[in-house]
């Protein structure tokens, strides 16, 4: 065993050329490339710990950092990079340059973990909202001088002015609604309430985007209610942005089809499965996992074209929590996508006592 085993967190040492020179079992167990003589990089391939890295070497500072591994599940580290120097070494005396880089790597705590996912978030919201509120600037500049005596002119920007106010509106909107979920999110809703109603009434509402847009939503609902434990304009939320998303980025294939039902199952309580199905483009794979993060989108420039704000499945998803409810996304490029949703129904005995 090297020293890097006396670490309790996966730890690996490296000379300033960046080859390995010794790593522990439980980086080994995480980077399975990590090899004695190798370079790091081979198998830490987290672009932010490798510029950290460098920046070690040539500096002789210490560093601390964090980044987010996607795959294979989401997981959030911390690396602690710190210069080791001999003493007596051929390199001590004569350059401030370490002999050797520690590297110890554990999983970003909880709070380090909320602390940094909001400071991103202020930071992507804020970015969000300079860009429409830099054009609103523009065109009033441009109205007040160049644009003063045309007013042909002037309707049109006042056109897009209005535009751009209108994503201001939405983004808001959207920060303010994720923000009070998030705060009830261990809160669970008491009331009853009846998902087919939700369902039907929501599809109702979307029928003029429906028409717009020459998509078809085919409903299949069962006959009796749905009772569950809900808050219903949460689930309507719910609704309304899946049925929307569908026929907004799958309006090529036409239809969307939506159904509700009871699964089949001797589970108690009993789940239901709310469908949503598209034939459009459908979503590639890589996306999938990662739809529900914030401001997360495919293609930046259709959602905002669409009137996206790319929080709408993270209010989704956190509803969701809420409701205990979970979700699942399948999609084939070229297939459309299939958003599933199972939700726990009321008891038996108690949906008898409510009916
Ligand atoms: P947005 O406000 O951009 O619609 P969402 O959080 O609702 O944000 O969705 C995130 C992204 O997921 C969208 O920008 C879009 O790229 C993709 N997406 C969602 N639903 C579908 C779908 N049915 N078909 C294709 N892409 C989809």
């Amino acid at each position: 065993k090297g020293t890097a085993d006396a670490f309790p967190t996966p730890g690996a040492v490296a000379d300033v050329r960046v080859s390995t020179r010794d790593v522990n079992a439980k980086a080994h167990a995480i980077y399975e490339g990590v090899k004695p003589g190798d370079p790091l990089s081979f198998s830490l391939r987290a672009p932010s710990l490798l510029e950290a890295f460098d920046r070690v070497c040539s500096t002789g500072k210490e560093e601390r950092i964090s980044w987010i591994e996607k795959v294979p599940t989401e997981t959030w580290y911390e690396a602690h990079i710190a210069p080791i120097y001999m003493p007596g070494s051929a390199n001590s005396g004569r350059t401030h340059l370490p002999d050797f880089i520690l590297v110890v790597i554990q999983d970003l705590p909880e709070n380090r973990r909320l602390e940094r996912m909001r400071t991103d978030f202020v930071a992507y919201a804020s970015h969000e909202l300079r860009t429409p509120l830099a054009s609103l600037t523009g065109f009033i500049e441009t109205i007040q001088g160049p644009a003063k005596n045309d007013p042909e002119a002037q309707d049109r920007f006042l056109a897009i002015m209005l535009d751009q106010a209108g994503r201001m509106r939405r983004l808001i909107d959207d920060i303010l609604s994720l923000s009070r979920i998030e705060l009830k999110a261990h809160v669970r809703p008491v009331t009853v309430v009846d998902l087919a109603e939700i369902v039907r009434h929501t599809a109702d509402a979307l029928s003029p985007l429906a028409r717009d847009l020459e998509v078809d939503i085919r409903i299949s609902l069962p006959e009796g209610p749905i009772r569950l434990r809900g808050d219903r304009d949460e689930l309507i939320q719910v609704a309304e942005n899946l049925i929307e998303n569908e026929l907004k980025y799958g309006s090529s294939g036409k239809y969307v089809d939506v159904s509700l039902s009871l699964m089949d199952t001797a589970e108690n309580p009993p789940m239901c499965v709310f469908a949503i199905r598209d034939y459009g483009e459908g979503i590639p794979k890589e996306h999938l996992p990662r739809l529900t993060e914030r401001f997360y989108r495919v293609d930046v420039e259709s959602s905002r074209a669409l009137k996206g704000t790319g929080l709408g499945l993270a209010i989704v998803k956190h509803i969701l929590t809420r409701h205990r409810a979970r979700m699942d996304v399948e999609s084939e490029p070229g297939e459309g996508a299939t958003f599933k949703i199972y939700l726990p129904a009321l008891e038996e005995a108690e949906d008898n006592a409510v009916s």
